[in-house]
């Protein structure tokens, strides 16, 4: 057909209208072609070795920039890796979306190359799915899949592109009319916002008003929401202490005086108003129940998902928003004004609390301990990003001991700078997390500070670092194994496979910085204090592709970090 395009030309006009920027992905049959169309229309392709690591990506990506991340990926096994990517997005409630290549659609169910039932696959790890089964269709889908992905409660998306189809042609002129169609549909597309319950926001204003121990709870959705501003004028204008999730952690400085993190027991412990914005009620708050919890507290959940709400059964639920659901509260507090101050009993126990464990773990801090634990480094760590200033780095989190003494001991001065294990426990996130922070963000350094087998899920992408030369830091530490050392008690250690490694042990000592050097990135290997502070002294300065390697003792950590109860 004369001035014509097939499908791989006509998806990527369309990923390029609807706004996409950057994709992520391993390409292959039958995508390469419009993997390679799409940076031709200006799209930035980040190619991984590992679709679970871009899948990573793209939902981070998607939380950073409030657009969906998009995963490439080929058919069949591809999906499958990228599901990894889909169902961390679901988790998070982070807005993404997969496009596979699918097999042929008449050889479906004849053992064709790489063939699955990627529709059924995806079906539990996405809120939506669809498969274009027409050339004509691939516009209109993609347009649903973004929508989807972004309405609502953010999450993942699925498009199923079969090889037929992206090798059927439309005419230039038809293709240009599909486009527009589909741009003109946008808007019908997807859940829709939930109207504002502005009846209940008096009744909210009221409940915080009267409080005697209120606390505000701020979570990643309203990071997502960018509910920073309006979250920072009801803290300062009542006084309330509030309390991050860990990735919360930043809406709001956590050296703010009303920070209450160093003193999370007694804040949730004894608060008997909690206003939760943009944060579950699931285990990573002890859904919100004794005895982590008073029985009596009354919780007021803002949450952009009526399912949400429905399912924790709140005293208030305001469905909606967290920016302008808080800009509402903002505005009912206004009119009849209130504020704590320093010397309200409330504020004054968290804030003597917070002192107490601040000056207990500064004590710990202060020792350089050779060769290191986990605080020692992380102290070094937290003073040298500390004195970047602003913009402050991107910092990105995982490992069992390395993520939960990380998560005290460095300081988010800044929203959406703290990327982690997250809702879902997910481990091997690290590095495609640092792929996906550096384009997001490129005026910021990105620092991963994670543990050797966090590190090892996707190490081969400090490769992709280099390729991209994306200014990422990634900070190894090295305890030689999963938690650590091998720690099993004399009654585990039986057995005809009692010499081999434990289950737990890696090579120890391991060479982490000298796969960074294999591409042409530079390593460093570090075990006392002076060599850490010279390491990243340089590599921050550089802003470079860098992995540190710091020896940690073996024996330092805890087993399970600190949920050794479910292990
Ligand atoms: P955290 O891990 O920080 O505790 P969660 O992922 O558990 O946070 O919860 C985030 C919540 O934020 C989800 O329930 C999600 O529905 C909600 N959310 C997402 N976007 C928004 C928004 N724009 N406004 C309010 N809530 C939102």
């Amino acid at each position: 057909m004369a001035d014509s395009i097939d499908g791989n030309v006509l998806a990527s006009k369309a990923l390029a209208k609807f706004g996409v920027q950057h994709m992520f992905g391993v390409v292959g049959i039958p995508v390469t072609s419009l993997a390679n169309r799409a940076v031709s229309l200006g799209i930035k392709f980040l190619a991984f070795h590992n679709e679970q690591s871009a899948g990573y990506a793209a939902s981070a990506y998607g939380y950073l920039t409030g657009q969906p991340g998009v995963l490439l990926t080929v058919s069949g096994p591809g999906c499958v890796h990228g599901l990894a990517g889909l169902s961390n997005a679901m988790a998070n409630a982070w807005p993404m979306i997969l496009i596979s290549g699918s097999c042929d659609q008449k050889d479906f169910g004849r053992g064709d190359f790489q063939e699955l039932d990627q529709i059924a696959a995806v079906k539990p790890f996405s809120k939506f799915s669809v498969k274009a089964k027409d050339i004509r269709e691939i516009p209109n889908c993609i347009a649903q899949v973004l929508d989807w992905a972004a309405s609502g409660r953010p999450g993942g998306c699925y498009l199923d592109l079969p090889s037929d189809v992206l090798h059927q042609k439309v005419s230039d002129a038809e293709a240009e009319n599909l486009l527009i169609e589909a741009e003109k549909s946008r808007i019908k597309n997807g859940e829709g916002v939930a109207s504002l319950e502005i009846s209940k926001i008096e009744e909210v204003a009221s409940l915080l008003r009267n409080a005697q121990r209120p606390l505000i709870v701020c979570g990643k959705g309203a990071a997502y929401a960018r509910a920073e501003d309006s979250l920072e004028k009801l803290v300062e204008t009542t006084g309330i202490p509030f309390l991050p999730t860990p990735m919360g952690k930043g809406l709001l400085p956590d050296t703010h005086e009303l920070a209450a993190t160093a003193a999370r027991s007694l804040a949730i412990g004894k608060c008997d108003v909690a206003l939760v914005v943009g944060a579950r009620l699931n285990w990573l708050l002890h859904f919100g129940e004794p005895p982590k919890w008073s029985k009596d507290v009354k919780f007021i959940l803002v949450d952009i998902s009526k399912e949400e709400i429905e399912l924790r059964k709140p005293h208030v639920g305001l469905v909606g928003d967290a920016k302008q659901i808080l800009e509402k509260i903002n505005k009912a507090i206004k009119d009849d004004p209130f504020c704590l101050g320093k010397s309200h009993p409330w504020v004054e126990a968290i804030s003597n609390k917070a002192k107490e464990n601040v000056s207990k773990m500064e004590a710990q801090l202060a020792k350089d301990i050779v060769p290191f634990n986990f605080m020692t480094p992380m102290r070094i760590i937290r003073d040298a990003i500390l004195a970047l200033g602003s913009p402050a780095p991107i910092v990105v989190s995982e490992g069992a001991n390395t993520m939960d003494v990380g998560r005290s001991v460095l300081i988010q001065t800044e929203p959406r700078t703290r990327l982690d294990a997250g809702t879902w426990g997910t481990m091997g996130v690290g590095l495609g997390y640092c792929i996906a922070a550096a384009v997001a963000s490129p005026d910021r350094l990105v620092v991963a500070v994670e543990g050797d087998s966090g590190f090892g899920f996707s190490a081969i992408e400090v490769e992709t670092l280099v390729r991209y030369q994306l200014p990422v830091v990634v900070i190894v530490f090295n305890n030689g194994g999963v938690y650590g050392g091998d720690r099993r008690g004399p009654e585990e250690v039986d057995g005809p496979y009692k010499d081999d490694p434990a289950p737990t042990s890696f090579v120890p000592n391991a060479g982490y910085h000298i796969l960074i050097e294999a591409f042409g990135g530079k390593g460093y290997i570090v075990k006392t204090p002076e060599e850490l502070k010279s390491a990243l002294s340089e590599s921050f300065s550089a802003r470079k592709p860098a992995v540190i390697n710091v020896i940690i003792d073996p024996f330092a950590g805890a087993e399970s970090g600190r949920l050794q109860h479910k292990n």
